[in-house]
């Protein structure tokens, strides 16, 4: 998670913080699990996605459970930058220079293919 997110976005987590943090919960929200001297501290929404570093978006986790949430963090961020065009194929094809995606030729059939030609059918009339 912190490869995602800018240094200076993100405040030091000092013993004050730690306390105001640890004293709204005393275990795990997750799995209810005291922490036994082992707490990470997780952003809610995560400083990627938007979210605030203030306290209010800092809840403390157990190991595993914050495991499990960056994971899905990390998917989550992925979509994310696909999204702002950042990775995937066209940011990858626009990195080497490639420029946008070609469209799909013109089909012969189209009218706007360079060899399209009217054709006339044959008319049937009664009369001669
Ligand atoms: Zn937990």
């Amino acid at each position: 998670m912190t490869r995602d997110v800018l240094p200076a976005s993100r405040k030091a987590m000092t013993l004050a913080r730690k306390v105001e943090i640890l004293e709204r919960d005393a275990c795990c929200p997750e799995c209810g699990e005291p922490f036994n001297g082992k707490v990470e501290y997780d952003h809610v929404v995560s400083l990627f996605g938007g979210g605030s570093d203030e306290v209010e978006n800092i809840t403390p986790l157990c190991p595993s459970c914050h495991k499990a949430k960056t994971k899905e963090d990390a998917k989550r961020h992925k979509k994310i930058r696909h999204n702002r065009g950042e990775t995937g194929q066209r940011a990858r094809r626009e990195k080497r220079g490639k420029g946008s995606i070609p469209q799909p030729a013109v089909s012969p059939l189209s009218k706007d293919h360079p060899h399209y030609r009217k054709q006339e059918w044959p008319k049937r009339s009664f009369r001669k």
